[in-house]
């Protein structure tokens, strides 16, 4: 168990490297929204398989433009003419419906006259064979590569699977992830309070609302009390987990149980606290084939640790190649002091296009969280940036 700090980004290296992907599996298109395709996507049908119309009209040999026709059947979308369109022929057609044989181009249905089965151009008409014909193969041929092994699955690869004949896609499946809150004092949101000593766990709700922006599925049993047995026997529990984050106990408070409870269950200790403000208690470990994450409790360390720690973490699982948030920079609006030997990450918001502190940088503060646009990001030791000076940025968005 390492004593002093580890600085954040060779935590994360470690973290991220105890974590790989489950073995891929073939599941449902409807299951896979947001997971990474593990092999690339192969077409396995010509995309139109014949030639279709474009618009609603009347197919024609585009030899009798312009004209007149005699209307000698129907094809519609999924029921074709049967049968052969001859000189001065024409069958009606609506979008998506197959071209006749012996058509070859659409007159569409703004530009002819009918009376019964006589059909006048009465507009422009086709300016040539082929017009309004969606060509078989158009769009994809069989056996053609779709997509790489490594794309991220949204609704436009799943309805382009779905055209390319799949009803399944092979990827690695969501992770489980459980999440234990704990501590004596914490009580579920809004329910009553019994004592002032009590405040609502809000942490739980917090992580849950975060992974939702992943595909994952959450385990998120009862609050645990400050009971070593009680944590150890939990953590057991949930050790088929991917993941099992905890929140609170973290430190080396007496009642601060996480790690002497994973090493009663079993498990091992990676390493323990972070160079980083806020957020340094943070540890991880492995139980079984979990891995442990175990944040801060208080609330905005939860949450800055969650976002630079657990949502890489989860997408390393999930197979993704961008793993950490994006780093951005901006223009300090405001003197920023030297920082001290942990990275901090400032609680601050945009203020005429610069960026300002938040006043109450207090960990437990969420209230300057929600305010804050951005977590401004000290280097260890980093020199005072003066107003005007470049400074880098985590941005939080709204809604994540
Ligand atoms: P701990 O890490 O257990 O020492 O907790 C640090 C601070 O975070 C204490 O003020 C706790 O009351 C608070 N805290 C712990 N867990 C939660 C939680 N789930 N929701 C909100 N605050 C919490
Ligand atoms: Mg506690």
């Amino acid at each position: 168990m390492a004593g002093g700090l580890i600085p954040l980004d060779e935590a994360r290296d470690r973290l991220l490297a105890l974590a790989a992907p489950r073995p891929s599996l073939s599941l449902p298109l409807d299951q896979v929204t947001g997971l990474m395709l593990a092999e690339p996507l192969i077409s396995r049908r010509n995309q139109p398989a014949a030639d279709l119309s474009a618009m609603d009209g009347y197919a024609v040999r585009s030899a009798d433009l312009p004209g007149p026709w005699r209307v000698i059947g129907e094809s519609a979308a999924g029921r074709p003419f049967v049968g052969t369109i001859g000189p001065g022929e024409a069958a009606r057609i609506s979008t998506g419906a197959m071209i006749p044989d012996g058509a070859d181009c659409v007159v569409v249905q703004e530009d002819v006259a009918r009376e019964g089965d006589r059909l006048s151009l009465t507009g422009d008409g086709p300016a040539a064979p082929g017009v309004h014909i969606r060509r078989a193969g158009h769009d994809f041929a069989d056996g053609m590569q779709l997509a790489d092994a490594g794309a991220i699955i949204d609704a436009r690869l799943i309805a382009l699977a779905a055209m390319a004949g799949h009803g399944a896609l092979r990827v690695h499946p969501r992770p489980r992830i459980a999440i234990l809150s704990t501590g004596d004092e914490l009580v579920p949101p809004g329910n009553p309070l019994p004592s002032p000593a009590h405040i609502p766990a809000s942490n739980g709700v917090m992580l849950a609302a975060l992974l939702s922006s992943l595909p994952c599925d959450l385990i998120v049993p009862p609050l645990l009390p400050d009971d070593r047995a009680t944590i150890a026997a939990a953590l057991l529990e949930h050790s088929q987990a991917d993941i099992i984050v905890t929140t609170g106990g973290a430190s080396v408070g007496d009642h601060d149980l996480i790690q002497p409870a994973l090493l009663d269950s079993g498990g091992t200790v990676d390493f323990w606290r972070i160079a980083m403000r806020p957020g340094k208690p943070v540890m991880v470990g492995r139980l079984g084939e979990a891995i442990v994450l175990g944040l801060p409790g208080n609330p905005v360390s939860a949450y800055v640790t969650a976002t630079l720690l657990l949502l890489p973490l989860v997408r390393k699982l999930l197979g993704y190649q961008q793993l950490v948030a994006a780093t951005s920079q901006a223009i300090a609006g405001e003197p920023f002091p030297a920082n001290g030997p942990r990275q901090d990450f400032v609680r601050a918001r945009f203020h005429d296009g610069a960026l300002v502190r938040l006043s109450n940088q207090d960990s437990g503060a969420l209230s300057a969280l929600l305010q804050a646009d951005a977590l401004v990001v000290r280097p260890i030791h980093a020199p005072e940036a003066k107003p005007g000076d470049p400074i880098d940025y985590i941005a939080l968005l709204q809604g994540t």
